[in-house]
């Protein structure tokens, strides 16, 4: 299915009306899940919304919730998510915190208890915007551990993201590095599944710990209500003992400063996704010159471009280059979406009250 991000966005907020979201609600849900497609991850798009709709229904998310603040001192902002949609929630908190650091020159912002945050990106260019810099550690709780510690043969971590946000010059642009600490999103196993294809070695193990490179290693995971899933896998770490070193410094940072808790089975799992994300926000203004940091900017990211690459026809990128890439391909030609997850959202859509008709007359 190739589709226009306007359309996409039509339906993925019609959907979400129909969960119970305000008008308000569903479209910054609906806008970040098909920012996300059109940046090229997919894995945190809109194919996300059949586990969303699966979490209302079993009343794991809730709708219209506000960020609740539980504590505010000085440059320190802590707000509860209170299960709501995580792009709704965290972009409300993001708000406020980026408001106390134009304030303060600096903010600290935890949020707990959020429902999936969706791509951790989108905080950082909302930090960018305000020219701030950002810095983002995130846990992802209430399931089970999916991703391998390093060394480790089973699951005991999640695919904790971090982001780091450097605002651009008008010569350069930002530089924003948003990755999971595994070698992959677990969306990114899903969409091979979806699709029925390989993966490449490396990226995922069997449940004894043995290298595979089937996706269906993470159906269990994915999607539990299957009856013929093989035993789960789990995916590997990025950069080896520094990724595993990283994640877990999303559990102490994103979870246990954010007061919500780490992953460790102690903690109660309903099989939904929270994330708890701590956010440091610097007004780069308070500590350097502005036109010397541009210049900065400017020669540095210049100069570790230039070096020449290995293969011709791979320059070398700077982070936020390849989703500016496919942001400029996918707004002219559209987005694919597979037809598993495409079946999937007409049909939650249906569940939720709207027809076919209505679906196609959104196109
Ligand atoms: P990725 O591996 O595609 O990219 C990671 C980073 O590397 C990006 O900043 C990208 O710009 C940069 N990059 C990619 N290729 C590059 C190159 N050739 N040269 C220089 N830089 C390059 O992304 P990912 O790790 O698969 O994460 C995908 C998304 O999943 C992210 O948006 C992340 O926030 C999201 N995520 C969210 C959660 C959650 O619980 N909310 C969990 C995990 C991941």
């Amino acid at each position: 299915m190739l589709i226009q991000a306007e359309s996409l966005k039509r339906i993925v907020s019609a959907i979400l009306e129909k969960g119970g979201s305000s008008i308000t609600e569903s479209q910054v849900v609906a806008d970040h899940l098909v920012r996300a497609n059109l940046v090229g991850h997919d894995s945190h798009g809109v194919g996300m919304l059949p586990k969303y709709v699966k979490m209302l229904k079993a009343k794991l998310l809730f709708p219209n919730q506000e960020p609740e603040i539980m504590k505010k001192d000085g440059s320190i902002m802590m707000f509860d998510g209170k299960r709501g949609y995580g792009q709704a929630v965290g972009k409300i908190a993001m708000k406020k915190a980026i408001k106390k650091c134009q304030e303060n020159g600096l903010a600290l912002m935890t949020i707990r208890n959020s429902h999936h945050l969706g791509r951790i990106g989108t905080y950082g260019e909302q930090s960018i915007e305000a020219g701030i810099v950002s810095i983002h550690f995130v846990n992802v709780t209430d399931h089970s551990p999916y991703v391998l510690p390093y060394g480790g043969s089973d699951g005991r971590l999640a695919t904790n993201p971090i982001c780091l946000a450097m605002p651009g010059t008008k010569n350069t642009p930002p530089v924003l590095l948003d990755m999971a600490t595994s070698k992959i999103a677990i969306g990114k196993a899903r969409f091979a599944m979806n699709k029925k294809e390989i993966l490449e070695e490396g990226l995922v193990v069997d449940h004894k710990g043995r290298p595979s490179n089937n996706p269906e290693v993470m159906s269990g995971y994915l999607y539990p209500e299957k009856e013929d899933n093989p035993p789960l896998g789990a995916l590997t770490p990025s950069g080896e003992y520094k990724g595993s070193g990283l994640s877990l410094f999303c559990e102490l940072f994103g979870g246990l400063l954010s007061g919500g808790g780490t992953i460790q089975p102690g903690n109660k799992r309903h099989g939904s996704i929270i994330n708890n994300m701590l956010t440091l926000l610097i007004n780069p203004g308070i500590l350097v010159d502005n036109p010397w940091m541009q210049n900065e900017i400017d020669q540095l990211t210049s100069f570790y471009k230039n070096s020449p690459p290995v293969n011709p026809e791979q320059p070398v990128l700077v982070a936020g280059d390849p989703e500016r890439f496919h942001e400029k391909e996918r707004k002219l030609n559209g987005i694919t979406v597979d037809e598993t997850t495409w079946n999937q959202i007409i049909k939650d859509g249906c569940s939720l009250g709207l027809s076919h008709i209505e679906i196609k007359k959104m196109i």
